[in-house]
């Protein structure tokens, strides 16, 4: 089978040979329907993987059919169109059993988390193996292409915006920074599940013409700093930073108000002061990562009702190369997915 790999720290990626990989015991092999190309790949190739394989099969956000079963597997069939939740933890630890794989405890400093695109192969390829069936969710009528952004792009906002949810009453302003994969999803999750007025700021007109699709209520081009100003009483109650640079996490500080919540998802890893004269009173901040395997369910529950769709463009698997090159460029609306 293809594959695109990862195969050194600031290296290309390269679209290789494989053969097909075979599920051992209670694994389930997987035909990839779609991978996500996401921003945190564009990472993974900078910086690495530290205490995982030196080559590894990239893709963190898939979706496709049951192909094979190991050994013992039996509550999938083959056939089964599934997303792949992608935050593999130890299931055992008290994380892993409320389904919160994404905050696994049992990662020790000398063996880093590793999943399926990350450290151990992913599913930017043919074919895929998952390590468990508890990390398959079932989908009804949804296509695994249109899915695979789901597990990641949707999953991630989704889980931010429900630790928030008791902040988040009608008529709350929220802000969203940064209309890509993550924002515009974060945008359709707010409009689906609160009545919250709804900011989008991006550099980008066209992204913002994505977010006024996607139910904000008020977009804003946020290039120079002190357009933040422009927007009357942000004060909001919950700011979602989907880019996490110095100066982004700048803007999203301006507008958090009052015992707000300020999240960055974004992993550009700026750095933000955070005191009691620098933040507003009651004001909290955090990073959120991913979302849990409940959360991925409910995610693609509300994708199966219509009430969330990701604005997708489709790709063979051979252009994986050139869709990282623009996703680098800033050239992808919503997300751009690989189809083998
Ligand atoms: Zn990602
Ligand atoms: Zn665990």
């Amino acid at each position: 089978m293809k594959a695109w790999r990862f195969v050194g720290k600031g290296s290309p990626p390269r679209f290789m040979e494989l053969p097909v990989p075979e599920p051992g015991p209670g694994q389930v092999r997987i035909r990839i329907g779609g991978a996500g190309v996401c921003h945190s790949d564009l990472h993974l190739l900078e910086s690495g993987r530290e205490g995982g394989a030196s080559m590894f099969t990239l893709g963190h956000e898939n979706a496709g059919w049951v192909d094979a079963l190991g050994a013992g597997v039996t509550d999938f069939k083959e056939g089964d169109a599934v997303a792949v939740y992608g935050k593999w933890g130890c299931g055992q630890c008290a994380a892993c059993l409320r389904s919160c794989e994404n905050y696994c405890t049992s990662v020790l400093p000398n063996r880093p988390a590793l999943f399926g695109g990350a450290g151990v192969d992913g599913g930017m390829a043919e074919y895929m193996v998952v390590p468990s069936s508890r990390h398959l969710v079932l989908l009804k009528h949804l296509k695994p292409s249109m899915a695979a952004p789901l597990t990641d792009a949707a999953l991630t906002p989704y889980h931010a915006i429900k630790r928030a949810r008791h902040v988040l009453s009608p008529g709350v302003s929220v802000a969203v920074i940064g209309v890509g994969g993550l924002g515009h999803m974060a945008v359709q999750i707010l409009k689906a599940i609160t009545a919250c007025k709804i900011i989008a700021l991006d550099v980008d007109d066209e992204k913002l013409n994505l977010a006024l699709k996607a139910g904000a209520h008020t977009v804003l081009n946020c290039r120079g700093m002190a357009s933040v100003e422009l927007i009357e009483g942000a004060s909001c109650g919950l700011v979602l930073d989907c880019v996490g640079s110095h100066e982004s996490m700048k803007t999203a500080l301006a507008l958090t108000g009052v015992d707000g919540h300020l999240m960055v998802l974004g992993l550009a890893g700026g750095v933000l002061p955070f005191s009691k004269s620098a933040v507003p009173w009651g004001a909290t901040l955090s990073f959120p990562y991913w979302g849990s395997r409940a959360e991925l369910q409910e995610v693609i529950c509300l994708a199966e009702s219509g009430l969330i769709q990701p604005h997708v463009t489709f790709h063979p698997l051979s252009a994986g190369g050139a869709v990282i090159s623009d996703l680098q460029e800033g050239r992808v609306l919503g997300r751009a997915v690989l189809v083998p």
